[in-house]
């Protein structure tokens, strides 16, 4: 088998007069102006149920984009149980065979459904045509297409064999089945983590957020459309502790693939710990979780770059990504320029919803996330520690709105400068130059998490004495850029300590935790 190597899908401008344009707005009108009646899916069968509950677009709650059939724990026993029969035929099928569904999917993704799926995304989840066509097509499609590069290479490494000796290497898929549970902020991420376990021969229990179920959808049409067997992927809604419930006490439960929050990420760790006697064989936990990312500033950056790259990173889709830059350590040398720029840029961004495509900023996921989000602005006005340098505003009343605030901070171990808020909240603080080295020790220790982070600068002897410094403080490390926007095959994404497994998505290291490998010796 001789892939040829994927490129990276090509982000299309969606330009005014362009027909992409055109097709995305005919598909956004579509969504509109329809009520979509959305199915889980167990055994290929399409499942609905009495308990049917609204999907709403953040930026327009009152607005009915259709209903998702909630299940119960029932749904999940047959979800488990479609997931087990489909296992043995989906397992032996050649992976080629496996490769090809997925590559489909993703050339259905990159043509025809690619409007539908941001569309579906933009309204869902409100986020800007920009924002959508990163995440649900591009990375969503590369995450498919670079997959079957990464599993060609892991099934071609095979060990040593001597006269008379015959060694192979089975890469046999886990025994069992697994579950993945998936966020609302990225549709390829949601789409990534059950499609990779399923690719490497595992079948799938996929439970996404109850706020991306309009973009899930579309990705499970596409999935059917290109030919995935009934039972391989089901797709089930049905609330967290219950479906949990069912599956951490399952003897079947051979992994799970997760993102999302570190709090719920370290109960399911508990939970599979405190069942660990019920299962077969030790399930692979492999998750991506918070992050409090930093963006250290060296005299010797260009307060230019320093403020597109802490304007993007922060505050690109409301700060709702992991990634999100949502601390900065600045020079007071040049604090001063970089805080004009940052404040000549955001007074260019303009705030609103995603069917008008130069809103930069649109709302935040839901009622629950902004009223965390804004319980921590307004406890920042409140405190001496802080001075509101922009944004600050609120409106809750169509859409989850929440101006870019930026937080000047005099206190690096200040509330906001520690906790992850997952949304539009930069906090600042400026340092003396002479206390660069002091900072670097903050950096390191006032967060648990160590997701991604940012170093500017251009002096290199700098560079290379904070890379090291900071070594364990984030497992995607920027030089010179934001912290936001791995590229799959480009920077493989994932981070340690509160952050998670930091089995990098988007590389073999990921793949290789979908399966378990059998060594055979044959003697002739
Ligand atoms: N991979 C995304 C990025 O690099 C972030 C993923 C997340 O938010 O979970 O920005």
């Amino acid at each position: 088998f001789n892939a040829l190597p994927p490129v990276n899908e090509p982000v299309k401008e969606y330009r005014p007069g362009s027909s992409e344009r055109e097709a995305l707005k005919k598909a956004l009108a579509e969504f509109r102006s329809q009520e979509t009646d959305i199915p889980m899916y167990i055994g290929g069968q399409e499942v609905r149920t009495e308990n049917k509950l609204r999907i709403s677009p953040p930026h327009d709650h009152q607005h009915t984009l259709g209903y998702f059939h909630e299940g119960d724990a029932s749904h999940v026993k047959q979800a488990i149980e479609a997931a087990l029969s489909a296992k043995e035929a989906w397992a032996n099928l050649a992976w080629e065979h496996r490769a090809s569904i997925f590559l489909k999917a993703a050339d259905l993704i990159a043509g025809p459904y690619r409007a539908r799926i941001n569309a579906a995304t933009m309204l869902g989840q409100s986020k800007n045509a920009y924002q959508a066509e990163i995440d649900s097509a591009c990375e969503l499609i590369d995450f498919l297409r670079f997959n079957v590069q990464f599993a060609s290479d892991i099934y071609k490494q095979q060990p040593n064999s001597s006269p008379g000796v015959w060694n192979r290497l089975e890469y046999r898929p886990l025994e069992g089945f697994v579950f993945a549970l998936t966020p609302f902020n990225f549709t390829a991420i949601a789409g990534n983590l059950p499609t990779s376990a399923a690719l490497m021969g595992n079948t799938v229990v996929w439970k996404p957020a109850y706020t991306q179920v309009l973009s899930a959808n579309v990705i499970m049409e596409a999935l059917n459309e290109a030919g995935l067997p009934d039972g391989v992927i089901n797709l089930i809604y049905v609330d967290g502790p219950i479906a949990g419930d069912v599956i951490f006490k399952h003897p079947d439960f051979a992994g799970i693939h997760f993102t999302g929050s570190t709090k719920v990420f370290q109960t399911i760790w508990s939970e599979i710990g405190a069942n660990i006697n019920a299962y077969k064989t030790y399930p692979r936990i492999v998750g991506e979780t918070g992050g409090k990312d930093f963006v250290m500033v060296h005299e010797s950056a260009d307060a230019d770059e320093v403020a597109t790259g802490l304007v993007r990173g922060a505050f690109e889709y409301q700060g709702q990504k992991c990634s999100a830059a949502s601390r900065a350590y600045v020079p007071s040398t040049l604090w001063p320029a970089v805080e004009a720029r940052m404040k000549l840029f955001l007074s260019q961004i303009k705030m609103g919803a995603v069917e008008d495509f130069t809103n930069f900023v649109n709302a935040v996921i839901d009622e629950r996330s902004f009223k965390k989000i804004t319980a921590y602005i307004d406890k920042a006005q409140k405190s001496e520690k802080v001075t509101v340098i922009a944004g600050g505003n609120y409106d809750g009343s169509k859409g989850y709105f929440v101006e870019p605030t930026v937080l000047l901070v005099n206190d690096p171990a200040y509330r906001t400068m520690c906790e992850e808020i997952f949304g539009p909240v930069l906090s600042i603080y400026v340092y003396e130059p002479s206390a660069f080295e002091d900072m670097l020790h903050v950096v390191d220790t006032t967060s648990p998490y160590a997701l991604t982070g940012s170093i500017f600068a251009k002096d290199r002897q700098v560079i290379e004495h904070v890379s090291k410094t900071l070594q364990n403080a984030a497992g995607n490390f920027y030089i010179n850029d934001k912290p936001t926007g791995a590229v799959v095959g480009q920077q493989p994404f994932g981070g340690a300590r509160a952050s998670g497994t930091n089995d990098k998505a988007g590389s073999a290291l990921n793949l290789y935790r979908w399966v378990s490998a059998r060594t055979i010796k044959e003697t002739y």
